[in-house]
């Protein structure tokens, strides 16, 4: 399913140089973006990137300053809310309070001039499918977070919508549950076969749930892709900074060509596969995963090349790994994260230890700001 690599696959939403400005502030600035139908997308960045503009602006509630966008192939300009093929989901799922469930989700159809018997058959298949039926009679506020979200969801989901827009939908919800929503989530929107577009500032809930995710930043686009090429290969210092946790040193390139680079960084030689087009004499930034770096007292056979010296700074035990992290003679941290299962085999490696950081040319990642 990568219907955004098929040249032959038309968007089901399309941003085509959006521009949205209240005032002097710029919101959202001259985004273009394209949305497949079955699609699970992620809209991912800091609070005032302009994620829930877009959204807003998607389902009607918001007109673009300037750009267009369209929804199979059709504009969207001027066309009301309520008569766009898609509902919206809140973050505060804004339940009527003094309403049962069932009114709750039957609120819509009612609106829409369904027939009573109808609206109960699709009432009662709604809250089957959030596995809520036992819960029809309730009020909101005798429910828990978790369910109330599960509530909003169905109301969402009654009037069968292509889209369905969510803005932080899990943003009330405790951890753990939110880890259990989110899969429930992504079911749902299989065994419907809708298109979701959600709006997140939590990184970790962009990656679980989403085929792609566009990253932004001050109103645009940073990079838009599947969650392993965000991770393996970020556009941007941005994007590896934002996504998952990277260490970064600073370094100058010494030689480059045939998809190699190799840089001086903090008195190590580094080289790393890298299509940038760099020059010896350029800065460039080496980023790289915890879990890519090797960590031992031993040093390793080579010590020429992407071998590094430092000093266990930090540890924090976190379950499934450990995480150190490590200072370079230069004062730069660089961390490196040993799975836990595997520890016990391992030898101990303790706080101030001198240590030896080794990892393989395919490992890390040469940014371009
Ligand atoms: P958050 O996660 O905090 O909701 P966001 O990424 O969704 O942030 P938006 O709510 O889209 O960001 O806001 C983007 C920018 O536009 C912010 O600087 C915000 O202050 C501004 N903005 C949004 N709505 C309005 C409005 N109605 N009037 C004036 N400025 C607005």
């Amino acid at each position: 399913f990568e219907p955004w690599n098929d040249p032959a696959q038309a968007p089901l939403i399309e941003f085509d140089r959006v521009t949205k400005r209240f005032g002097e502030a710029v919101a959202v600035d001259d985004l273009s973006l394209r949305v497949f139908t079955r699609e699970f997308f992620a809209l991912l960045g800091p609070s005032g990137c302009g994620k829930s503009t877009l959204l807003r602006m998607l389902a009607g509630f918001e007109e673009p300053t300037s750009g267009d966008i369209r929804l199979s192939g059709q504009s969207l300009k001027g066309v009301p809310p309520h008569r766009r093929p898609l509902n919206m989901m809140f973050q505060s799922y804004a339940l009527f309070p003094h309403m049962s469930v069932e009114k709750n989700v039957a609120f819509g159809l009612r609106q829409d001039g369904m027939g009573r018997a109808e609206i109960e058959a699709r009432v009662a298949e709604m809250l089957k499918l959030v596995k809520l039926e036992r819960y029809a009679r309730r009020k909101p506020q005798q429910l828990s977070g978790g369910q109330q979200q599960r509530v909003a969801l169905a109301r969402s989901l009654a009037k069968r919508p292509k889209v369905l827009l969510l803005d932080e939908p899990l943003g009330a919800l405790d951890k753990k549950l939110r880890e259990e929503t989110q899969f429930e989530l992504m079911d749902l929107q299989q065994e419907l076969g809708l298109t979701f577009v959600v709006v997140t500032h939590d990184q970790e809930e962009a990656m679980t749930m989403s085929d792609r995710i566009a990253v932004m930043r001050e109103g645009r686009v940073a990079q838009v892709a599947t969650p392993a090429v965000l991770y393996e290969a970020p556009g941007s210092r941005y994007v590896a900074d934002f996504v998952g946790t990277v260490s970064i040193l600073e370094g100058t390139v010494t030689a480059a060509g045939e998809g190699r680079v190799r840089l001086e960084a903090d008195g190590a030689v580094l080289e790393t596969l890298s299509e940038h087009a760099l020059a010896p004499g350029d800065k460039a930034a080496f980023a790289i995963r915890p879990e890519k770096v090797r960590l031992s007292k031993q040093a390793p056979a080579n010590t020429a090349v992407n071998a590094l010296r430092g000093q266990v700074w930090d540890i924090a035990y976190l379950g499934d790994v450990t995480l150190f992290n490590v200072r370079l003679a230069s004062g730069a941290i660089l961390r490196a994260t040993v799975i836990n299962a595997a520890r016990v085999a391992q030898e101990q490696i303790a706080w101030e230890d001198e240590v030896w950081l080794t990892f393989s040319p395919d490992a890390g990642v040469i940014l371009k700001d």
